[in-house]
């Protein structure tokens, strides 16, 4: 038996229980592991829609060019499928993301072009400007804009939300996600919902972001934006993916903790996720006071800890933004280290 290409082999993600790092939670936790996608995230599952769909709808023609804006994991599933259906990709990110995230896109034969961070999303230097203006540029190309382009959400309304159904057998009290484009917590929440109503949705956000002032009072405030290191949620606007009706709280967390936490799962669990996850977790034990020992809740892991080996997984990046102590000889030898 054997698959036609490696785009067969996106999604049925394990789900998998957590044991020591949630020991103090009564219920059980279960983390959706989607870096056993082909591209090493749970953002394979969308590209491949936007690109499905960008076809059914005529916008995408043979021999033609992807456009996105994307921190790495959205152009990985997008390039992978270009490899596969035979078009070309220009990536536009930001210098903020890991060098590693445009290294492997390269890798897989897209075009990378970096973008400072700190401007506003109008601003004509901004990776949404500059991705818009190519769209419109270079000819048969699409912009896929996973922000406000639908298919993202429905991608994980088809995936993602029934696997987690089918795997908890209808089980699931809580789902737990970090919030970027909105598309996994909304698509994902909205399946979930109508299968049973009284599922709880928690989306988890970063200081920085303006989602979180957002959710609880509609308002777009832009004095809670401010720079921040996490990478992959938080925004600075709010898509359309975004349903905020299917969602029941919204918590947010440091840089520090989600990048503490991620080093604990690793060590811990051995599962060796993204710093998102750690977030997710780290989310998870702020909200936790109100779960019992009959909750199942699932936490989505969306990508893996290789695109953070230069970041959260390096101790001197680590030390030099204060979020690990400085390690001595006699805490290594005591083994407090
Ligand atoms: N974590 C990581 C690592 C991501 O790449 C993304 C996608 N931007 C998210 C979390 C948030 O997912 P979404 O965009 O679907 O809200």
């Amino acid at each position: 038996m054997w698959l036609n290409n490696v785009l067969e082999t996106i999604g049925n993600t394990p789900l998998i229980k957590l044991n020591k790092i949630t020991k103090d939670i009564p219920a059980t936790v279960l983390a959706k592991v989607d870096y056993f996608n082909p591209g090493n995230s749970i953002k394979d599952r969308m590209a491949l829609k936007m690109v499905e769909v960008a076809e059914q709808e005529g916008k995408l023609k043979p021999g033609g060019t992807i456009i996105e804006g994307t921190s790495g994991n959205t152009g990985m599933g997008l390039a992978l499928a270009a490899c596969v259906k035979g078009y070309k990709c220009i990536f536009v990110t930001t210098d903020k993301q890991s060098k590693e995230k445009a290294d492997i896109l390269k890798a897989v034969g897209a075009e990378v072009i970096v973008c400072p961070t700190n401007v506003l999303p109008e601003d004509p230097r901004s990776y949404y400007s500059v991705a818009k203006r190519l769209g419109k540029e270079v000819p048969n190309s699409m912009y896929m804009n996973q922000y406000d382009n639908l298919a993202n959400r429905q991608a994980h309304y088809e995936s993602t939300g029934p696997e987690i159904w089918a795997q908890t057998e209808g089980k699931i009290t809580h789902l737990v996600c970090t919030a970027g484009t909105g598309g996994t917590i909304t698509g994902t929440a909205m399946y979930l919902k109508e299968k049973n109503p009284n599922i709880k949705v928690w989306a988890v956000d970063v200081y920085g972001s303006l989602l979180t002032n957002y959710f609880k009072t509609g308002n777009i405030d832009m004095s809670f934006v401010h720079p921040y290191i996490s990478e992959g949620f938080g925004e600075d606007f709010v898509p359309q993916n975004y349903d905020m009706s299917v969602i029941d709280e919204f918590v947010q967390v440091t840089d520090k903790d989600g990048a503490v936490m991620a080093r604990k799962i690793a060590k811990e669990e051995g599962l060796f996720c993204g710093y998102s996850a750690g977030s997710c977790i780290q989310g998870l034990m702020q909200l936790k006071a109100s779960l019992t020992k009959d909750d199942v809740v699932v936490c989505i892991f969306h990508d893996h800890g290789s695109r953070y080996v230069g970041k959260i997984y390096n101790d001197q990046w680590m030390m030099e933004r204060g979020f690990l102590e400085v390690k001595t000889f006699k805490d290594i030898v005591s083994g407090r280290a």
